[in-house]
């Protein structure tokens, strides 16, 4: 369940030498991190981006693909949680409304206000029961691929997509407290689905300002962290993505800047070069967007630790905090 063909980076131990010291420092200076300007951690990340090696231009092998988007599946098998779906964690239903259809009259205040933002809850909690239907081939462009999958779960069986579900949900009262527009690519309001050609696609119609799709990643443990998917530089068939790759690493950096600040986690020490960016040509919710889009893997279910922040809501408030405001950013709110 890996992204990339190599084994996990023990890599140089460098600048800042992998996570682990990283997290143990963190957690001993506490008082000494939070006292750091957000900026000042938000450059560590920059400038791990700028000295990052490896994954630059071509990143991870795309033809290893990750287990968690291509056949997250097995996980699910047994796990059956499908009651979940049902989950209603947050009460937001009945957030600020946003700019409702009704006039310009009432325009949105905030930093956000006139902004689109399309929040893409990775996989669905019903996927798992319509494995005909998700595994049907779509076209991406530059190759065909399963129109969605199961994701992961956590070892206890908490699944990933109502994982995503629920931090999106957050994000959407955070942004639209800010002003913003935000539309869902599903919101536990279908049964499957949609496939990832379609996820792309309601982010093109939304005229999106921002994408931002959710994922929680499925590895195995001791692989910790979270990291940014951003789009590669790919043509082919309906697939370019030649002007969303510059504004779409911008928004990953802001993203991966502010997560690591409002989370406490660390960029993830399995793929990335500790930088928390990743590029990939192999997904076709980025190489059909035109729009600024990037993934977010918020950490990894199936190491214990990072279960243990996953299935906090505190935490995934954090996470929807983190996730705003790199959007925020973004935008120039
Ligand atoms: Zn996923």
């Amino acid at each position: 369940m890996r992204y990339d063909d190599s084994p996990p980076p023990p890599e140089s131990a460098s600048s800042v030498s992998p996570d682990r010291p990283w997290y143990t420092r963190r957690s001993t200076l506490a008082v000494a991190v939070a006292a750091l300007a957000p900026t000042a951690l938000a450059g560590w990340v920059l400038t791990q981006v700028l000295t990052g090696s490896g994954h630059d231009g071509q990143p991870p092998g795309p033809k290893a693909l990750p287990a968690s988007h291509t056949t997250g599946a097995g996980a699910h098998g047994g796990a059956g949680d499908a009651k979940a779906s049902t989950t209603t964690p947050s009460p937001d239903a009945s957030a600020p409304a946003s700019a409702s259809a009704s006039a310009p009259a009432a325009p949105a205040k905030g930093p956000l206000a006139g902004r689109t933002v399309v929040i893409d809850p990775g996989h669905n909690t019903g996927n798992f029961k319509h494995t005909s239907e998700i595994d049907r081939q779509v076209d991406i462009g530059t190759n065909r691929k399963e129109c969605d999958t199961t994701g992961t779960t956590t070892n206890s069986g908490y699944m990933e997509a109502e994982f995503t579900l629920d931090v999106s949900r957050r994000t959407r009262t955070l942004l639209e407290s800010k002003g913003a527009k935000v539309v869902f690519t599903h919101d536990a309001d279908r049964p499957w689905g949609p496939c990832i050609d379609e996820r792309a696609r309601i982010g093109n119609e939304a005229k999106a300002d921002a994408v931002v799709s959710v994922h929680a990643d499925g590895v195995s443990a001791g692989n910790r962290g979270f990291h940014i998917i951003l789009p590669a530089t790919v043509k082919g068939g309906a697939a370019d993505t030649s002007k969303i790759v510059g504004p779409s690493r911008d928004l990953g950096e802001r993203i991966a800047g502010n997560f690591a600040r409002s989370t406490g986690s660390a960029p993830a020490n399995y793929l990335g070069s500790g930088t928390g960016l990743v590029v990939r040509d192999d997904l076709g919710g980025l190489n059909l967007s035109t729009r600024p889009k990037v993934f977010i893997e918020c950490g990894n279910m199936r190491d214990a630790k990072d279960a243990a922040q996953l299935t906090s809501p505190e935490w995934r408030q954090k996470a929807a905090e983190g996730i705003t405001n790199g959007i925020v950013g973004f935008l120039g709110g």
